[in-house]
């Protein structure tokens, strides 16, 4: 793969904007150099550009050398940072194989890049071959998701491995639900394939949605390259702040909340497979369910008015007649199998 030529000409020659922040990097006793007011506030400085403690610390957790890591606000920013940096608008395209998270797409059209689809099949796998068949040299990136978005399932290894071996372009492999499930996640695979970029995300199971953070890790020439585009403080103080309590402090509690979720998400699977209304339970390596009704729309409504609001995905691609349902505490989850008992 030869990076260069998958870059827009412009990113690539890029200049990218120098912060007070990178120019100085030592420490000294006087900073008038920021424009920062100087009364001590906490936050009356400007945060690391490059949050260099915090994925110091990603880096030991995940195994991933910090040079691999790239922050940004909310794992979106990664998404809308990839388009623009390989994507020429109007010339250039991104693939999705739906049905899957509808953030891709949007970032695409915003940029002015076009998308070309290709479904996932019955069982919400990717099919390798169709996939390399319908890409080109302007296809510039895939977007896979696994755990998928609405859909809940892994992508086959066997299958994502072709994909890596064929595709021409940047595969990016979105994980913002590896906590859920029982596989090893693709940042073990980096230094195989040039072209893997690894998305995850402290919005689901770190519980960390409100600060905005998120991750990519991809080789380090990609990592540059994003640095280079982002804005150069992305990431706020208090996000880095919070960030680094829970990486400290936190981790164990995030793994048991992980374990209850994971028993809670069999027991409502259970629950609602018991149901005369449930026509299907699709398998779940994420932190909620889709769920096939024979009336989807009487149980949305009536969950809705007991006040509990599920995702309605019966619009989407192959999710006909489908809610999306997070698993939430044992109480919640008890309320929405109530109101379907209720319901009959
Ligand atoms: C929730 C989710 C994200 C998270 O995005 P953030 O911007 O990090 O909150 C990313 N990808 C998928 C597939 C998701 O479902």
């Amino acid at each position: 793969m030869n990076l260069k030529e998958l870059v827009r000409d412009n990113i690539w020659n890029l200049q990218p904007y120098s912060s007070a922040r990178h120019e100085f990097e030592g420490v000294a006793d006087i900073y008038l150099d920021a424009n920062e007011n100087p009364f001590d506030t906490g936050l009356n400085r400007y945060p690391d550009p490059l949050q260099k403690q915090l994925k110091s610390r990603i880096s030991e957790l995940k195994q991933v050398p910090a040079g691999q890591i790239f922050l940004g606000n909310g794992s979106d920013e990664a998404i809308d940072m990839l388009i623009r940096i390989f994507c020429r608008p109007g010339i250039d395209e991104v693939m999705i194989l739906p049905p899957t998270y509808g953030m891709y797409k949007v970032s695409a059209d915003i940029c002015d890049v076009k998308v070309k689809s290709v479904s996932l099949n019955d069982d919400f796998q990717p099919d390798a071959s169709q996939i390399l068949q319908e890409s080109s040299a302007l296809t510039k990136i895939l977007f896979l998701c696994s755990p998928n978005n609405p859909t809940g399932n892994l992508m086959e290894r066997d299958e994502v491995i072709k994909v890596l071996e064929g595709f021409k372009g940047m595969v990016v492999v979105d994980e913002a639900y590896i906590d859920f499930s029982s596989e090893p996640s693709w940042t073990k695979r980096l230094s195989d394939y040039p072209n893997l970029i690894v998305l995850q995300t402290f919005s689901k199971a770190w519980g960390l949605a409100g600060i905005r953070l998120g991750m990519a890790f991809a080789q380090p020439e990609v990592i540059r390259l994003m640095n280079a585009v982002k804005p150069p403080y992305n990431i706020n103080q208090l996000t880095q702040e919070k960030a680094w309590e829970t990486l400290n402090d936190g981790v164990a509690e995030k793994d048991r909340q992980v374990a209850t979720l994971l028993d809670e998400r069999e027991k409502l699977r259970l629950d609602l497979e018991g149901h005369a209304g449930v026509l299907q339970v699709f398998p779940s390596e994420a932190n909620f369910l889709l769920v096939k009704f024979e009336k989807h729309d009487e149980i949305f409504t009536a969950l809705r008015s007991k006040g509990i609001v599920v995702r309605d995905r019966s619009g989407t691609h192959l999710c006909e007649q489908c809610l999306r349902i997070t698993v939430g505490t044992a109480e919640e989850n008890d309320q929405v199998i109530q109101t379907l008992k209720e319901l009959t």
